[in-house]
């Protein structure tokens, strides 16, 4: 599903967040010390090349809410920007720090020019964030950010599988 918010096309589907072409950006849900472990992190890692991990090096640890960016090496992108998400636990501070990452991602993604991003649900694998709570806070994070967008075009948002999708088509059909 598509859809134009003050002129930001906001996409869902389904797909591999290391296999993006046609995106200046992509974003990882990482780990703290920027390695490449399981689930988004191991797929961006993998895809990139060993040059990611050297580039992540002098750059970590990084705090839950934090993003960061490098290059994309041998991804089909320009940039990776790193987020550190939250451990979900059943209180508001996770909230805010999940909506944290989205909104550093995307001044990040500003302050390179980036002028499109994919997104995965950050914190919805290992880390434990109901997906659907998770996609609500991305989603509530980008619509606060949309008057700072002035580079930022288009926003996908990668699942793997169709269930997910559904709920990511749901929430975003709500979305106004
Ligand atoms: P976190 O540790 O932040 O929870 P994960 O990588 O475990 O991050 O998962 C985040 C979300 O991304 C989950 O919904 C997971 O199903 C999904 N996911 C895992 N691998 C990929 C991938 N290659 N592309 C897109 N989404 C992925």
């Amino acid at each position: 599903m598509k859809r134009t918010l003050s002129g930001l096309i906001m996409e869902c589907k389904i797909g591999n967040i290391a296999a993006q072409n046609g995106f200046d950006a992509v974003v990882n849900a990482a780990n703290a010390w920027l390695r490449p472990g399981g689930g988004v992190a191991g797929a961006i890692h993998s895809a990139a090349g060993p040059g990611l991990l050297e580039e992540c090096r002098p750059l970590a640890p990084i705090k839950p809410g934090e993003a960061v960016i490098t290059g994309a090496h041998h991804l089909p992108n320009k940039f990776v920007i790193h987020c550190l998400g939250p451990v979900y636990e059943k209180d508001e501070f996770s909230g805010k720090v999940l909506a944290n990452c989205y909104c550093n991602a995307l001044k990040l993604a500003e302050e390179h020019k980036v002028k499109s991003i994919a997104f995965p649900l950050i914190s919805t694998g290992v880390f434990g964030y109901p997906f659907k709570e998770g996609v609500q806070v991305a989603f509530t994070a980008l619509k606060e950010m949309i008057p700072q967008l002035t580079f930022v075009r288009r926003v996908v948002f990668v699942v793997r599988d169709k269930s997910k999708l559904a709920v990511l088509n749901q929430e975003l059909a709500r979305f106004h």
